[in-house]
């Protein structure tokens, strides 16, 4: 049997990646006037759904981006998607952007959303799966520092990754980036929130700095809690990351990503406290996404 096309979803109807185009006036190409959400379903269910919707709602508050579409709308859609596709284990991306607007940089109230749902089949995660990561990740401490909560609010998703990419362009065999703020306090990784370990408990930048509001983050967080491990969401500089005793990355995909080596400096991985998370957040899943 031939592979069948993979279908996306834009603008109300699935496609065919061919047929998938938006138009070059587009304020999401032009600008990057856009926002997104990684999501991840398990066994056909979206992962901390609610987190996810909440985020994009608070991103295109912050872009002033109305775009009209219920929450159930999306998850109508996500769903819809994932079914065309025969996918319940998946990589879910959804994009909004301002849409074509007069060629002015002002946007305008009017918006007809540009709305597209990408998915990918991503093998289930967990405990009775494998994660998406080859082995535990290596960090670099990068020159490119954190676009400062004050010039784009660090809590908004948008279409601006390229503070990430440069961030990333900077590695050496080196799997992710750890971005410090204009201050030098370690922020987050390109793509990842950053947690370690040492002997007062779990440590992870605090959201009053330039970091996004990660939802694996959150989640984590309150595992810990549940768990009575000592919490704490600081300042912290490079340095405190590399004499940690253990150093964890955290993400919709990756969703506990154990860390090798900073800088060089070699750290257990995983260590108790990471193995410990990690069978927790294994557990959530189960409960929120495979257990009817
Ligand atoms: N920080 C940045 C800059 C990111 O792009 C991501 C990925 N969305 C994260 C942190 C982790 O967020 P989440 O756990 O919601 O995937």
């Amino acid at each position: 049997e031939a592979a069948r096309e993979r279908l996306y979803h834009v603008n109300g109807s699935l496609v065919t990646p061919d047929e998938a185009t938006v138009s070059v006036d587009d304020r999401g190409f032009r600008y990057g006037d856009g926002a997104f959400e990684t999501l991840r379903a398990y066994g056909g269910t979206i992962f901390e759904a609610e987190a996810h919707f909440d985020r994009l709602e608070r991103t295109c508050s912050t872009l002033g981006l109305d775009h009209g579409l219920t929450r159930e709308d999306l998850s109508s859609r996500i769903t819809e998607t994932l079914a065309a596709n025969d996918l319940e284990d998946a990589y879910v991306r959804l994009s909004i952007t301002r849409g074509v607007q007069p060629g002015k940089l002002t946007p305008q109230p009017t918006v007809e959303p540009t709305v597209v749902i990408w998915v990918k089949p991503l093998a289930r995660g967990g405990l009775e799966g494998t994660p998406v990561w080859e082995g535990p990740a290596t960090l670099q401490t990068v020159k490119t520092r954190r676009i400062p909560d004050a010039a784009l609010p660090a809590g908004a998703k948008t279409h601006n990754y390229l503070n990430g990419i440069l961030a990333r362009k900077e590695l050496h065999d080196a799997d992710e980036a750890l971005v410090r703020d204009l201050d030098g306090y370690v922020a987050e990784g390109a793509t990842s929130n950053v947690f370690f370990v040492d002997d007062a408990g779990l440590h992870t930048p605090t959201l009053e700095g330039s970091v996004l509001p990660g939802i694996t983050r959150e989640a984590v967080l309150e595992l810990a809690g549940e768990a009575s491990i000592p919490v704490h969401e600081g300042w912290y500089e490079p340095e405190d990351v590399r004499k940690a005793d253990e150093v964890f990355l955290t993400n919709t995909t990756w969703e506990l990503r154990p860390v090798e080596r900073v800088d060089g400096l070699e750290c257990e991985a995983p260590g108790p406290v990471t193995a410990l998370l990690s069978r927790l957040f294994a557990e959530r899943v189960e409960r929120q996404c495979y257990r009817e």
